[in-house]
């Protein structure tokens, strides 16, 4: 093993699935959360199998299985139609494909899972209300101890531990935000089927809605042009509803409504990291959002950070190899995954977003791709198998 101990900046998804990653290790963390108290914050977040399985391996998904929802398939379909265009199936088909389920579910949900299981764990330290603004400022915590071998910076989108790595990515805004809002089952439309995730497809717009238990209704999630907020996971949108809805006019006037109605609507800004280093060569790292975060087209945000946070806990652990050589290691393995998940993301945009006469193209495509055939496509994707 190549550490000991680390410190790990930021207790979100990638944070807390790297401590309970070095645990298994005998790797001993210290985790650095700003936050007084982890707040249910956030929205819905799909979970594909790859990071179904890392869950599992790391004794979690069991307690996140009780919350969340498996839906039967994927599935595009016609913003102004609302016909079915193409479906991936999941649900059994996809466990027992890619042997681990997919399912939908809140972030809070995962990050309490999560915390749970830190929270159990002897070798695991959470310490809340410790924002770190420098690397340097985690050596003050341990002014009376021995400094930890390793920091991880899981500090986010936002990331302040990026400035101690040159060359580190930098972060942009996309111009397009989320807009977030929830419909109990009650009030739903017809339309809205409760076993599938949805992503119904507009001209440069698309709306992706889905069944959270948690909420007991549908999570609705719109992605559309806007103003960078700051840095904020839930502005409130109420005086903002008309640019959202004007954003929807050439749609079909049941999913027009579903927006009219929406109450409370909130909105975060949808930000993207460029490339760059993800370690200084010597002891300081990134993983999850602080090193790549990437916009939702792809829907593995947070797949993509439970993955770093395993492979890296995998790496650092391996005997007789340096800890420089581990976090070079852990960038060559990893950087190819992230570019290939972008560039999904990108192409997913391109179709979801598509026009005119390339929409027309892309509808005739996808109706001539049978299901399976959509699911092979993603089996790159899905059935990876990380290593830990
Ligand atoms: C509050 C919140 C709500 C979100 N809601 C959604 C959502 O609804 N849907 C979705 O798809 N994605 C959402 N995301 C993003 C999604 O969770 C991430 O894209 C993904 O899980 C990657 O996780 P991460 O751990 O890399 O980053 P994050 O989930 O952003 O976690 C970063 C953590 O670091 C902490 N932190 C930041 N700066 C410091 C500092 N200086 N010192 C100490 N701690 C710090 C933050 O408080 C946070 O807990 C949300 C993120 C947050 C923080």
């Amino acid at each position: 093993m190549s550490i000991n101990t680390a410190a790990i900046v930021g207790a979100g998804v990638a944070g807390l699935t790297a401590a309970l990653s070095l645990a298994r290790h005998g790797i001993r963390s210290d985790i650095f959360e700003q936050v007084p108290q982890l707040a249910e914050v956030g929205a819905g977040l799909q979970l594909s199998p790859n990071a179904s399985r890392i869950l599992g391996e790391l004794g979690v998904l069991g307690e996140i299985q009780a919350h969340w929802r498996e839906p039967q398939e994927v599935r595009l379909a016609s913003g102004v139609s609302l016909k079915a265009l193409a479906a991936v199936p999941v649900g059994a088909f996809g466990r027992d494909r890619w042997k681990a389920p997919y399912g939908v579910l809140h972030r809070a949900t995962l990050q309490q899972s999560l915390l749970t299981a830190v929270l159990r764990e002897p070798l695991c330290h959470l310490r809340l209300d410790s924002r770190i603004d420098t690397a340097a400022a985690v050596a003050e915590h341990f002014r009376t101890g021995t400094p930890p071998d390793l920091i991880i910076g899981a500090d986010g989108v936002w990331s302040r531990v990026r400035n101690a790595i040159p060359q580190a990515p930098g972060i942009s805004f996309s111009g397009n935000i989320a807009w977030r809002f929830t419909i109990p089952t009650k009030q739903a439309p017809k339309f809205l089927n409760p076993h599938s995730v949805t992503a119904y497809l507009g001209p440069s717009t698309h709306l992706v809605a889905y069944p959270l238990k948690e909420v007991g209704g549908f999570n609705i999630v719109a992605i559309a042009e806007g103003m960078d907020a700051g840095q904020t996971w839930e502005t409130d949108g109420q005086s903002q509803k008309a640019t959202l809805v004007a954003q929807f006019s050439g749609w079909n006037p049941e999913i027009r409504s579903v927006i009219e109605a929406a109450e409370h609507p909130t909105f975060w800004p949808l930000y993207e990291a460029s490339e760059g280093r993800w370690h200084n060569g010597r002891d300081i790292v990134l993983i999850g959002d602080a090193a790549h975060a990437m916009m939702p087209f792809a829907a593995q945000g947070a797949a993509m950070a439970i993955e770093d946070a395993f492979e890296l806990a995998g790496c650092v652990a391996t005997s007789g190899i340096p800890l420089a050589q581990a976090l070079a290691d852990f960038e060559a393995l990893r950087k190819p995954r992230i570019a290939r998940v972008r560039e999904r993301g990108a192409f997913n945009k391109f179709v979801y977003h598509a026009r005119g006469p390339v929409r027309l193209g892309r509808d005739l495509l996808l109706a001539l791709r049978p299901p399976q055939g959509l699911a092979a496509d993603l089996d790159w994707l899905f059935g990876y198998q990380a290593k830990g």
